[in-house]
């Protein structure tokens, strides 16, 4: 498949809503109907189409708004970040396949990475040459990452590396891996935390892929088994691994795809209009409970706007994110979770002879609601986000 990219990419300053303008337009034009969900001639995206789609999307200016240009971005503001995403949402077009190297990993290397990091690894990342894939959770460190033993030992110009990681989106197809270890004992909890860039190809790491409920193999256990890597894969100095995990975090729950509330509405009209083109389903919007439920996925959806927008003033501000993050990703994960269910009640009425579109609706909702029990666990489960919310908004003290 080729894209055009031949369009002149403009000047935000040239006129007001230019930028989502060219976004809106050239989406439109080059989505192919393939790749949205709600078309009839849809059909499951391969990696490979996946990939040259975005690195499309990056040519003509829609990845790496924000990135500095001498890393390969346009040198843009969070406005045309949100507004380039609002696009994004507007379409049923498939997530990013490469979203945690452009929104956790790009982040932490330019926060933490040497200028020769920054160089090798961030033009990479937006020409889709590269993918990543985030260790942090093991076995027994999840909610509490403090507790995580891989452990890394330095050896002269190298570093040692032994442990196993789980839950790692994306590991199968990942070129790097951004590793989260230890360098003393676990009882050093949040001390000696040493996070690394990890080649997929060294010897000695064991990818097991982890079948999920929606049939997918998207994550898998992550086994290091004396892997050595140079010290030059070190990402940021010994201590630093903490706080720079912490920023990861923040980011991946606070603007970590931000489209969220504009898909969100795209996948309600997908579902009322797939309802209204099948003469059972369309008596179900006549029932007043389907009504309300539906008004109140419209309420939230809207509030969910106004959580994104209200980030992003804050930070285009100058404030740090910091905890905000939990609200946002509480409120999206537990409105979505719940639309998901509502979605699944309204399609479980699909039958043979139902309409295509209502039929299209039921195989996309059940894969939704599926991938849905996943959106209150990762990322932080939603009891985390409430501790998070009570002791660092509201500054009540730790539950003992
Ligand atoms: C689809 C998916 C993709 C993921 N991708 C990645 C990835 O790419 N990289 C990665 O590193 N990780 C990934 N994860 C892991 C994810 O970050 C963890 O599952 C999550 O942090 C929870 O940790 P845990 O599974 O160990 O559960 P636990 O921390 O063991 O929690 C178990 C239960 O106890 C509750 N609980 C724990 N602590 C508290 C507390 N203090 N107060 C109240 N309740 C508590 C939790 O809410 C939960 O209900 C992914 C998970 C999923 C589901």
């Amino acid at each position: 498949m080729t894209y055009d990219t031949t369009v002149a990419i403009p000047d935000p300053a040239s006129a007001r809503d230019a930028y989502r303008q060219h976004a809106r337009t050239w989406l439109q034009a080059n989505l192919p109907a393939h790749m949205r969900a709600d078309s009839l001639e849809y059909r499951n995206p391969t990696l490979a189409e996946c990939r040259d789609w975005e690195a499309a999307m990056y040519q003509v200016g829609l990845a790496g708004m924000t990135w500095p240009k001498q890393y390969g971005g346009y040198g843009l503001s969070l406005r045309e970040h949100l507004a380039v995403n609002k696009e994004i949402g507007a379409l049923a077009m498939p997530d990013s396949v490469s979203s945690i190297s452009k929104e956790l990993a790009g982040p932490i290397i330019m926060a933490v990475g040497t200028e020769e990091q920054k160089q090798a690894f961030l033009p990479a990342i937006l020409e889709m040459r590269e993918y990543w894939c985030q260790g942090f959770s093991e076995p027994d460190a999840g909610s509490d990452l403090a507790r995580l033993r891989t452990k890394a030992v330095q050896e002269g110009d190298s570093w040692r590396i032994n442990g196993q990681k789980i839950w790692t989106s994306g590991a199968a197809k990942a070129h790097y891996c951004l590793l989260l270890t230890r360098t003393g004992v676990v009882a050093d909890k949040h001390r000696g935390l040493l996070m690394f860039a990890v080649p997929m190809d060294t010897p000695g790491i064991r990818v097991v892929p982890i079948k999920s409920i929606d049939g997918k193999d998207s994550f898998a256990e992550v086994f290091f088994d004396d892997v050595v890597v140079p010290d030059s894969a070190r990402l940021g100095a010994e201590d630093e691994g903490w706080s720079a995990a912490i920023r990861v975090l923040g980011i991946e729950r606070a603007t970590n795809r931000m489209y969220r509330p504009w898909r969100f509405e795209c996948e309600l009209r997908q579902l009322v209009q797939a309802c209204k083109s099948d003469p059972a389903l369309s008596r179900l919007l006549d029932d007043g409970y389907y009504q309300r439920r539906i008004g109140e996925v419209v309420a939230q959806i809207d509030a969910h706007k106004g959580l994104v927008e209200r980030t992003v003033d804050l930070m285009m501000a100058g404030e740090g994110i910091g905890a905000r993050g939990s609200l946002t990703k509480l409120y999206w994960s537990e409105c979505h979770q719940a639309f998901a269910s509502l979605a699944l009640q309204l399609v479980s009425h699909v039958n043979p002879g139902s309409s295509p579109l209502a039929r299209r609706a039921r195989k996309h909702f059940t894969t939704a609601y599926l991938f849905a029990r996943a959106e209150t666990i990762y990322a932080g489960t939603s009891e985390v986000q409430l501790d998070v919310i009570a002791q660092r908004i509201l500054q009540l003290p730790k539950d003992l």
